[in-house]
């Protein structure tokens, strides 16, 4: 039977690492504050905003939110991230994506400041980690890092598959686990024998956005899976882009949606929003 890499149980420990350094910083007189951002009301963005603010109260960071009307117009939206972005007390800016279609993505994300952009999808950060820089890293990626050594999984020497190619999952992911020495292989939409290649994989990780795509025929007997497709099934059920239940069987270890990377993600964000405190304030 596989080893279930639980992102619960593991993100729960680094949420109590993260309350035990915020009580630390406060003991000091530090406040770590954390804005996000909501334009027009998606319900499934409320229910990540709802969660970020709850993931805030647990660790004692201090969160802010601005909940705009659908109309905002792009320039409101700018002048409010220049006004955080020079508000000494406010060190992690989020502006939850997606934004509506009047909305320039590309200006917002440029416009928050590199040292508060606790998303990781600044430019200047995507670049900082390209080049084994410090910055601030996309948090589902940065998650899996965590997720793969909280759970013994040895990543040095060994080959990864990387099937997505986004800019906050696939990219970042594969810059990660080649500077933790994996050898990697990134596939995508126009990838050619996507299954062969798979199969060479000792660590597969699933960022495709297609439910139980990845079946056990895309599988080398032992390979870790990591999967972080999140769906509702037919019947309602949250699934992932692996077909949990024909894959388990053949794998060494594997997370299961929900409750393996999912967790994770919340959990990164909150300390890069603890992180930009330490290091810019
Ligand atoms: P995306 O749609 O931006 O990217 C999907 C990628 O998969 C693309 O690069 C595309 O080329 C590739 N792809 C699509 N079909 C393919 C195929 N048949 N063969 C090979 N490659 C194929 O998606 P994303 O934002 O990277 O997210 C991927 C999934 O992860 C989605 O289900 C999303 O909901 C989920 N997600 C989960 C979390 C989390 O915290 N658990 C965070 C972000 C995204």
């Amino acid at each position: 039977m596989a080893q279930i890499i639980d992102g619960k149980v593991i993100s729960q420990i680094i949420k109590n690492e993260l309350r035990l350094q915020v009580q630390d910083l406060q003991s000091k007189g530090k406040k770590c504050t954390l804005v996000v951002i909501q334009v027009g009301n998606d319900p499934a963005s409320s229910v990540y905003v709802a969660n970020k603010k709850k993931a805030c109260e647990y660790i004692g960071i201090s969160s802010r939110s601005y909940e705009l009307p659908e109309e905002t117009p792009e320039q409101q939206l700018l002048e409010l991230i220049d006004e955080l972005n020079n508000d000494a007390g406010v060190h992690g800016i989020l502006c939850q994506l997606p934004l509506p279609k009047h909305i320039n993505e590309k200006r917002v994300i440029n416009r928050i400041s590199p040292q508060k952009d606790v998303d990781g999808f600044h430019p200047q950060n995507v670049g900082a980690l390209m080049i084994g820089e410090q910055g601030f890293v996309s948090c589902t990626p940065a998650g899996i890092i965590e997720l793969l050594k909280r759970s013994d999984v040895e990543i040095e020497g060994r080959h990864c598959v990387i099937i997505g190619r986004s800019n906050i999952v696939g990219k970042p992911m594969a810059m990660l686990m080649l500077r933790e020495n994996a050898t990697v292989t990134v596939c995508h939409s126009k990838t050619k024998d996507l299954q062969n290649i798979c199969r060479q994989a000792d660590i597969l990780i699933v960022a495709m956005g297609k439910p139980k795509y990845i079946t056990r025929d895309y599988i080398k007997e032992g390979a870790v899976v990591i999967d972080v497709g999140i769906h509702r099934d037919a019947s309602n059920k949250l699934c992932g882009d692996v077909d949990y239940k024909d894959v388990e069987p053949v794998c060494s270890a594997i997370t299961p949606v929900p409750g393996g990377v999912g967790p994770m993600t919340i959990c990164m964000l909150m300390k890069n929003c603890i992180d930009a405190m330490k290091d810019y304030s």
